[in-house]
C-alpha cells in the first residue's frame, strides 16, 4: 500500500506527477501538501485528514497510527511545472531547432531535414545536443566535412540542451478513474478542480 500511487497537483491544481503513498504522507505530515477529496475537491490538512475515516483506497496502519490513504494531494506552496530532460533523438533535435535548417533558415519538408554535426565527427565532434543541429540536405552536403567557420556557413542559432515543460503524461492520469477530473482542460485558462462542484 505504501508503494501505491498518489496524484500530485501543484498549487494551481495542475497535475505534475504521481508519487508513492509513502511520499505523499510525508509531504502532508510536513505541512507542504493537503489531501484532496476527489469528489468534493475539499482539501484536508494533516490533522483533519488523520482524523478522517478511510478512503476508497483504504487506510494505512503504521507505528500505531491509522490514516486514510490519499488518492490526490495538492502542494500548498509549489506552483511550478517541473521541467524534464529531453531525450536526445533525431526528431527532438528537429523540434528544438523549430524544424529549420540552422544554416539557411529554410523550413524544408521533414524528409529533407538531416542532422548535421557542427564539428564533424571526423574532427572529433561528438553526437550530442551541443554539437548536433538540424540542416537541410543541401546545406549539409555543402558544408561537408568542415566546421561552420571553414565552410563560411555561420549558424543562425546556437545549439543548446533543451529543457521542456514537463508535467504528467496523460496516460498516467488515465490509470485511475478518480484522477480523470484533474486532467488539464483542452480550453486554455480552464483548469478542472479549481471550481468545486459539478
Ligand atoms: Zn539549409
Amino acid at each position: 500500500m505504501l508503494d501505491h500511487k498518489t496524484l500530485v497537483l501543484n498549487r494551481s491544481w495542475r497535475p505534475i506527477t504521481t508519487t508513492s503513498v509513502r511520499r505523499a504522507i510525508v509531504l502532508m505530515a510536513r505541512g507542504v501538501a493537503g489531501a484532496v477529496h476527489p469528489n468534493t475537491f475539499e482539501v484536508a490538512e494533516w490533522e483533519t485528514w488523520v482524523a478522517r475515516g478511510s478512503t476508497p483506497l483504504g487506510t494505512l496502519r503504521a507505528v500505531g497510527f491509522e490514516f486514510p490513504v490519499p488518492e490526490v494531494i495538492v502542494l500548498t506552496a509549489y506552483n511550478g511545472f517541473p521541467e524534464l530532460p529531453v531525450s536526445f533523438t533525431r526528431r527532438n533535435v528537429y523540434r528544438r531547432d523549430g524544424f529549420l535548417c540552422v544554416y539557411c533558415g529554410q523550413t524544408p519538408r521533414v524528409s529533407d531535414l538531416t542532422i548535421d554535426h557542427v564539428v564533424p565527427r571526423s574532427r572529433g565532434g561528438d553526437t550530442s545536443w551541443l554539437n548536433c543541429v538540424s540542416a537541410c540536405i543541401r546545406c549539409n552536403a555543402r558544408k561537408a566535412d568542415r566546421t561552420p567557420a571553414q565552410a563560411e556557413m555561420p549558424l543562425q542559432r546556437a545549439p543548446f540542451v533543451p529543457r521542456w515543460p514537463g508535467g504528467l503524461d496523460p496516460r498516467a492520469l488515465a490509470e485511475r478513474p478518480v484522477w480523470h477530473r484533474f486532467m488539464p482542460a483542452k480550453t486554455p485558462g480552464v483548469t478542472p478542480g479549481v471550481t468545486p462542484g459539478g
